[in-house]
């Protein structure tokens, strides 16, 4: 089995990517998907973030106010590590049994999606690393486009390795500046 890591910049496209190798029939992981899971109401990490932040980041269905906890911990580094610490160690279980399951049942190209994959050391997992990239306007013109607030987006760009510390870092880049079927295209030949 060939494993590969899938990473890049918040808003360059890694989750667009990760969705064209699915759609070619690659099994693909996103961890922003495992990240999303372990919160929902009745799993253990949400209970954890109560314990941490308190009650009023829960709304009266029980599920997180993402918005709000987003608020806190882009405005806090402390706090930034202190959700980490509660998801990170979930979050790489899961995409690593999910790898395990691959390889017990003899799969060929695997892809797992993570955005902070150098920040949280775990390049040596991966056979390469791919890294998603596009110029600093077109990010911030998609992050603008998600309707963050400006600050939050500074912020979410300071809680990254800066995008060319990861494109030096990847073993290939794929280049998203244009269109979605340009990326596809280059998806093909990743085998
Ligand atoms: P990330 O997962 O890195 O945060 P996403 O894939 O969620 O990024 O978002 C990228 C956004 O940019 C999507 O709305 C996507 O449709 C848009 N986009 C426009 N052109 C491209 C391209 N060539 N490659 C990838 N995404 C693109």
């Amino acid at each position: 089995m060939k494993l590969l890591g899938l990473t890049g910049g918040i808003g360059t496209g890694k989750s667009t990517a990760g969705g064209l190798l699915a759609a070619r029939g690659l099994p693909v992981i996103d961890t922003d998907d495992i990240a999303r899971e372990i919160v929902a109401p009745g799993q253990p990490a949400l209970a954890d973030i109560v314990a941490a932040f308190g009650g009023e980041l829960i709304d009266a269905e029980g599920k997180l106010r993402r918005a709000a906890l987003a608020e806190i911990v882009f405005t806090s580094p402390e706090k930034r590590q202190q959700l980490e610490a509660i998801l990170h160690p979930l979050i790489r279980e899961r995409w690593q049994a999910q790898v395990e399951a691959w390889r017990e049942s003899g799969q060929g190209t695997c892809v797992v999606v993570i955005p902070l994959l150098f920040e949280t050391a775990a390049q040596s997992h991966f056979d390469a690393v791919l890294c998603t990239a596009c110029t600093a306007a077109t990010q911030l013109a998609r992050l603008r486009a998600r309707g963050w607030p400006e600050l939050q987006i500074q912020q979410r760009l300071a809680a990254q390795w800066p995008l060319e510390k990861k494109i030096a870092a990847a073993q290939h880049v794929l280049w998203t500046e244009g269109a979605v079927e340009l990326l596809r295209r280059q998806l093909q030949r990743v085998n």
